[in-house]
């Protein structure tokens, strides 16, 4: 007889149970579930249906993700170049599309060079890892997204995360080390918070140290800036030299991707050494094609993101919530049960909005996040009012 099957069965896994439990009584278990069905773009017949769910948890800023070109874009790429792209970025993963995609990205966003990962994730991860190593200091915004947070992990520099915004302490942490090459890396738009870093502020330590300026556009492409810009256009800092930029494809554009953003010697230095460009599958072609088409229609339409930009702040005077930078409203309730309260409520009214408890957001924090889309009408405003009221009272006094 085998001498293992005598023995009693060990249970490596039986603390998950308990640990589901303890997250269950803090509020804070997570779950997966389908969208539900949304009110659609302009041109869905479901528009305007009252029995669907207004969607103002998605990241769909422009509404591009419907829009018909971009599908078009999409599909168009799928019976070229087929579902998948075969292959890493170096070997057969990269298409025509891809190129051309890197040369508009560049073109909209005012660097020079530009080049795509799989995901805003692997772009964020290539880029720190990259440009940083164990002689290097990395100085983080507290309040940075995770997948900054992760690759600062990765590049086995020294890290040093300051308070959210202050631009004294990026000055104070340059100042004290001694480092062979130095980052600072912000959001430039904060995914849960909604307020845009001080970048200006931000570049002048950074060129007064010596050191290089990580922005991650990721909430700001498309929504910030003249056009869409970003923010780093909007402050006159895109394309200087020590200035790189990370954006996705999958919020304004309606894709899915990433993209780094910076001078030509960046781009072919990530080429040589990043693991998530070497490693990884290069970005489907259908992905591509629908970025492209929707990188267009920002082109030819720069007013999309004045749009979104008014609705947002049309949707924090409805919550009694700051006035965002870009899309994101954050509306701040406390505790994670009251969040997810009033999540359920705003649902029961029929209007998705995201709920973000710890640890994506500090303790006592957890919020309602509402996401503006440029193709919001009357009656979808008229509806998150309504649910807003039931959900959190009136403006400036949550219940
Ligand atoms: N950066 C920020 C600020 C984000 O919010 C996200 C996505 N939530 C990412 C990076 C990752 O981008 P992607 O989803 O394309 O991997």
């Amino acid at each position: 007889m085998h001498p293992h099957t005598t023995k009693a069965v060990a249970d490596p896994l039986g603390w998950l149970d308990s640990h589901a439990r303890r997250r269950e009584e803090a509020g804070l278990r997570r779950v997966v579930r389908p969208r539900a069905p949304d009110s659609g773009a302009p041109g869905d017949p479901a528009r305007g249906d009252p029995t669907r769910l207004l969607d103002l948890a998605g990241n769909d800023y422009l509404g591009l993700s419907r829009h018909p070109e971009v599908i078009e874009g999409g599909v168009r790429a799928l019976r070229t170049w087929g579902a998948g792209s075969t292959g890493s970025r170096l070997v057969t993963g990269t298409t025509t599309l891809h190129g051309d995609l890197e040369d508009a990205l560049a073109e909209h966003t005012g660097f020079a060079a530009a080049l795509v990962f799989a995901s805003g994730y692997a772009a964020n991860l290539g880029v720190l890892t990259s440009l940083t190593g164990p002689e290097d200091l990395i100085v983080s915004d507290e309040r940075n997204h995770a997948s900054l947070v992760d690759a600062c992990r990765l590049s086995r520099a020294q890290v040093i995360i300051v308070p959210h915004a202050d631009v004294e302490a990026v000055d104070a942490a340059l100042a004290e080390r001694s480092w062979q090459h130095a980052v600072v890396v912000t959001d430039s738009v904060f995914s849960a918070d909604g307020d845009l870093a001080p970048l200006a502020a931000l570049h002048t330590v950074v060129r007064s140290r010596g050191a290089l300026l990580v922005v991650d556009e990721a909430h700001s492409l498309g929504v910030v800036g003249p056009g869409g810009r970003g923010a780093l256009a909007d402050a006159g800092l895109a394309g200087e030299p020590d200035v790189v930029a990370t954006v996705t494809l999958s919020k304004a554009l309606g894709s899915q991707g990433g993209a780094v953003l910076g001078p030509p010697a960046v781009r072919a230095h990530l080429i040589d050494t990043a693991r998530t460009f070497i490693f990884d599958t290069g970005l489907a072609p259908a992905c591509a094609g629908a970025a492209l088409a929707a990188l267009g229609i920002l082109t030819t339409t720069p007013d999309l993101a004045d749009g979104v930009r008014r609705h947002a702040r049309h949707l924090a005077d409805l919550t009694g919530a700051p006035r965002p930078a870009g899309a994101v409203v954050s509306v701040v309730l406390g505790e994670p049960e009251r969040a997810v309260r009033a999540t359920e409520i705003c649902r029961a009214h029929g209007v998705a909005v995201g709920c973000f408890r710890p640890p994506t957001v500090p303790p006592g924090t957890s919020r309602l996040r509402v996401a503006a889309r440029a193709n919001l009408t009357a009656t979808d405003l008229a509806r998150a009012a309504d649910a807003f009221a039931a959900a959190i009272g009136a403006p400036g006094c949550p219940g």
